[in-house]
């Protein structure tokens, strides 16, 4: 069974009775439980509406959003839509809620209802998986963009999600802090299994995923792998995106007149390629 499964899901804003803002039209995808995912786009693309789609914040005008079989617009799914699909979002100091890291990171599992003992041992293991076992005490407000957004992610994790959607969570953050948080969601992808879906406009996150998603102007105009995306130009123009790094600079060296293959995804890759020519 697919993890999430849209067909044809469009939604418009109502803006008043004349206007109404269609920010997402027909998109139809599949996600599969185990996937690492990377959804790029242009500011007003429609990527935070999609995401709100993913988990029953929204609900489509029209098509059909599944969750491990469960339709997002059926009621009495609700809970279980919400409790598998955790999102994160922007400012960590926006889903910090407690002034201790640990009541923080409880306070979603004590809302489910879970046992004592339990919400203990899913502190300590969401704890561990961000890597801030050490600061189960802390207070929040003092640490570092990144340290805050790994507690945020542990606090959707204690939920036990199988599925994390992560909106743009790691735009405000320096690039110490997206690498830690990179990790942390490779780590939770490969050792837990769970599912990431990575909304990003930072380029170079994408070039390490199984699947990167394209939006632009509401649609989905693009799946593939990340050396496909990023040779493929008429999509990048499209959708006004620009290249990672590694894969800019290949590309100037091909300009240069060396043959090198389009879309480069790594330093060794690029290394590799260029050691041909020593
Ligand atoms: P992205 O996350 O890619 O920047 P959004 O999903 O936030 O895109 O927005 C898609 C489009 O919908 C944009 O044109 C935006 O202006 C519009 N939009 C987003 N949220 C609202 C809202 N609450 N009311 C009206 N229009 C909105
Ligand atoms: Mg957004």
């Amino acid at each position: 069974m697919a993890a999430i499964e849209l067909k044809n899901v469009s939604y418009s804003y109502v803006i008043d009775e004349n206007t109404v803002h269609s920010a997402v039209k027909d998109v139809s995808l599949t996600v599969e439980e185990g996937e690492f995912l990377v959804m790029l786009g242009h500011n007003g693309s429609g990527k935070s509406t999609l995401a709100k789609l993913l988990n029953g914040l929204l609900l489509p005008d029209s098509g059909t959003v599944s969750v491990f079989g469960k339709d997002t617009a059926d009621p009495s799914a609700v809970y279980e839509v919400r409790a598998n699909v955790g999102m994160v979002f922007q400012n960590p100091d926006n889903q910090m809620i407690a002034s201790i890291v640990e009541d923080d990171i409880a306070f979603g599992p004590e809302n489910l209802g879970v046992p004592r003992e339990e919400i203990a041992e899913r502190v300590d293991w969401a704890l561990e998986c961000v890597g801030m076992s050490e600061y189960r005490n802390a207070t929040p407000f003092k640490m570092s963009g990144g340290q805050k957004q790994r507690i945020a992610i542990a606090a959707i994790l204690a939920m036990k999600p199988r599925v994390l959607v992560l909106d743009e969570s790691t735009a405000m953050l320096d690039p110490e802090g997206r690498k830690e948080i990179l990790g942390v969601l490779r780590s939770l992808n490969r050792e837990q299994g769970i599912t990431v879906i990575l909304i990003t406009h930072y380029m170079d996150e994408a070039v390490d995923c199984d699947r990167v998603l394209v939006m632009a102007r509401g649609e989905l105009i693009k799946e593939g792998a990340p050396a496909d995306i990023f040779a493929d130009e008429v999509t990048l123009n499209r959708a006004q995106l620009t290249l990672p790094r590694v894969t800019a600079l290949g590309e100037k060296l091909r300009n240069a007149g060396l043959d090198l293959p389009k879309g480069i995804l790594s330093i060794e890759q690029l290394t590799e390629e260029l050691c041909r020519y020593l």
